[in-house]
């Protein structure tokens, strides 16, 4: 193992009683402006990071599940109810964390928009990144 394995990241609900750490870097931060991800962040548009399902810590737990979307579990901290993981039956293995919950979120720039034919008319973002208008899997997987 070199110094880069051990490289993770941690983070926390609002509340702080569910916290995290990683194994390593995320494998992608993206964008996500499906209408699944504003209702889950109440934001405009969602960004998250995936890890590998056994690269993640939740400690004590990852919450209260929920499953609304076929193919889709999602998990919220029971005590503030922030999201804090998406899991999707189309990319197994796989966990997705809101990149707002990361302590280290400002050296985690996402690398592009999913769902991009879903963005809300008024919201401009001019980054230059790559849109799509899935959800990408070929990129956000492990
Ligand atoms: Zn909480
Ligand atoms: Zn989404």
């Amino acid at each position: 193992m070199d110094v880069s394995d051990q490289v993770g990241v941690t983070g926390r609900c609002y509340c702080g009683a569910r916290r995290f750490s990683t194994e390593g870097l995320p494998s992608a931060v993206a964008y996500c402006h499906c209408a699944d991800c504003r209702r889950v962040t109440g934001a405009p548009v969602a960004a998250f990071a995936a890890f590998p399902e056994s690269a993640v810590r939740f400690a004590p737990d990852d919450g209260r599940s929920v499953g609304v979307t076929p193919g889709v579990r999602r998990s919220f901290c029971p005590d503030c109810g922030s999201p804090l993981t998406g899991r999707y039956d189309y990319l197994p293995g796989m966990i997705y964390v809101p990149l707002g919950l990361i302590d280290q979120a400002g050296w985690l720039p996402p690398t592009l928009h999913a769902h991009a034919g879903q963005c809300l008319p008024w919201l401009r973002i001019d980054d230059g990144l790559e849109r799509v208008d899935s959800s990408a899997r070929g990129r956000l997987g492990g």
